[in-house]
């Protein structure tokens, strides 16, 4: 197995999780694995997520944030001008 750093995808806050797999289950995309010895999922495959964000809404312990690229927030219709009035960094 490889993992891979990209800046989207899914990060659990491991604070909080508490490996009840319902992520690693319900994933359409099978981006985590699981860590049988420790009982967690980890984030092996976060190029292929889709951004459906299942694994944060169906997360019990709310430990789960997908980050969503800019040009995905596009197609969801988000106006890049609000989300720069509301929480700053995004360049347009
Ligand atoms: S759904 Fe949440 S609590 Fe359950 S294993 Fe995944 S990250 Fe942990
Ligand atoms: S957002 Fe959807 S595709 Fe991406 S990791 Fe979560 S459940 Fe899987």
């Amino acid at each position: 197995m490889y993992t891979m750093k990209i800046g989207y995808g899914p990060i659990i806050d491991m604070r909080y999780c508490k490996g009840c797999g319902t992520c690693y289950d319900n994933c359409p995309m099978d981006v985590f694995s699981w860590d049988e010895e420790k009982g967690i999922p980890i984030v092996a495959y976060p190029a292929e997520c889709c951004f459906c964000c299942f694994c944060e809404i169906l997360c019990p312990e709310v430990a789960i944030n997908v980050r969503v690229p800019v040009h995905h927030l596009l197609d969801f219709g988000v106006r890049l001008r609000a989300v720069e009035q509301e929480e700053g960094p995004f360049a347009l």
